[in-house]
């Protein structure tokens, strides 16, 4: 038995253009056996299946390669590491990735999670349990004193429940991606910098070269993908010369990044949606708003668009991904926000932007070479939506036009469940967001005072 897709736009992944009136047909396994012109297309026989598309745009089911499972669209890093039992992120995490399927993401990579979260959820939706996305895993960060995700106290450390790993020598970062490998990870994570700078300003790399080198030839040596966050100049660069995979942000790449990035092949997802998100987002009663994070974001996201497109122009292949999982970030709704970005802040056509977050991305992920383009031999993950997003980008934003998800040519549908935000996270124990002195109760009263009168 076949399935026959009427088109009304078919746009392949591997193409800038669509085609009108085309066709696409898989066979009872998912796989396509035909992408093309509807009249090119093979005979429909008896018992064949058609699905009528003609009013859509069909594509490729979009990819984030940088949402973290098991986040829980934190409110603070304590949310994310310490107040929920990692089985509760599992199963949290779980009900999440359906809402990035039901967003149209097909594929998503979680770089960076707690425990075995992320692999467990991509287990269960391979072994047929659950309906999801697939999914590609990575373990927790291998960090350090100076790398993102050891955020408390020397005294306190990362707790076991932590999306980060302390390793304080080569030897203990090989021991922990052997760890990691044998529990079944697709990539290794590596916090390449964090928040720590010198005195001039320069963020701090957390690895030398030596251990970055180290810890990428042995992540290759078993056959996985080695991942980094890195904003800074010196940890890109680290990153970069050690032939590291996919480097995330690299806001503040200059001319020597981008080489050493082009001869290793490294690719680059700048991860656009979440500091956007932070500056457009943010009240300024917040903690992140009080602590000026609105401005310094904003000059971080400005110098980082200007290096970035100097990437661009270099042919670095660039990824989309969102860093989903944060409360600016939830989970189902920005994804899609990212493709908005490259083309407003990066100068990307809308094709380029399409086939960034499908064909580049697929060429990352694990088994990649069965997704992202709608070609014969390919897997039928698909979408289909009511407008072109060639013509307006931000189509794929709007759940109302999407008309259609498929894994493997089977129709997949994910019930919009509503559920108490209250009882997944923020149970961190902080209380205020303000200081009520005399000074400042009296401000606040005068305040609603005037806003009485005012009535
Ligand atoms: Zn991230």
């Amino acid at each position: 038995m076949k399935t026959f897709v009427r088109c009304g736009e078919l746009f392949t992944g591997d193409d800038d253009a669509a085609q009108k009136g085309a066709a696409l047909v898989y066979d009872a396994a998912g796989r396509i056996v035909y992408a093309g012109p509807e009249k090119g297309a093979p005979k429909r026989r008896d018992g064949d299946r058609l699905i009528d598309h003609s009013g859509h745009f069909v594509m490729p089911g979009l990819i984030d390669v940088h949402t973290h499972l098991a986040y829980g669209n934190a409110k603070t890093e304590e949310d994310i590491d310490l107040y929920s039992p990692l089985e509760f992120r599992a199963l949290r995490g779980m009900f999440f990735a359906q809402k990035v399927l039901a967003a149209g993401y097909t594929a998503l990579c979680s770089p960076g999670d707690a425990g075995q979260v992320s692999l467990s959820i991509r287990n269960a939706i391979e072994a047929g349990l659950f309906e999801g996305p697939r999914v590609m895993a990575a373990g927790p960060y291998l960090t350090t004193h100076q790398g993102l995700t050891d955020w408390y106290p020397t005294w306190i450390g990362a707790p076991d429940t932590s999306i980060g790993r302390l390793v304080q020598s080569i030897d203990e970062a090989i021991q922990e991606i052997r760890r990691q490998v044998k529990n079944g990870v697709d990539c290794i994570k590596i916090a390449m910098d964090g928040i720590q700078r010198r005195p001039d300003g320069e963020l701090i790399a957390a690895f030398t070269q030596e251990e970055t080198d180290a810890m990428v030839r042995e992540t290759h040596r078993m056959g996985k993908q080695a991942v980094a966050h890195a904003v800074g100049r010196e940890a890109t660069l680290y990153s970069a010369r050690a032939g590291m995979d996919l480097i995330f942000h690299g806001f503040f790449s200059d001319g020597e990044c981008i080489a050493a990035m082009k001869k290793a092949g490294s690719m680059l997802c700048p991860t656009l949606t979440q500091p956007k998100n932070v500056i457009e987002f943010t009240q300024p009663h917040e903690p992140a708003g009080q602590k000026g994070r609105i401005d310094a974001t904003e000059r971080r996201y400005r110098t980082g668009c200007a290096n970035l497109k100097k990437a661009k122009k270099a042919g670095i292949p660039f990824l989309t991904g969102t860093d989903s999982g944060f409360a600016v970030t939830p989970y189902g709704e920005w994804h899609a926000r990212e493709l908005e970005l490259f083309v407003d802040d990066l100068g990307f056509s809308t094709a380029a932007a399409l086939r960034a977050a499908t064909e580049t991305n697929a060429r990352f992920m694990s088994r990649g070479e069965e997704i992202g383009v709608l070609e014969i031999g390919r897997l039928a993950d698909f979408t289909a939506w009511d407008g072109s997003p060639l013509a307006d980008i931000a189509i794929l934003q709007d759940k109302r036009r999407l008309r259609g998800v498929y894994l493997a040519g089977r129709a997949v549908a994910i019930a919009d469940r509503p559920y108490d935000p209250r009882q997944v996270t923020d149970f961190s124990l902080s209380n205020w967001t303000d200081l009520y002195t005399q000074a400042r109760v009296a401000e606040l009263r005068g305040s609603r005072r005037r806003l009485e009168a005012a009535e």
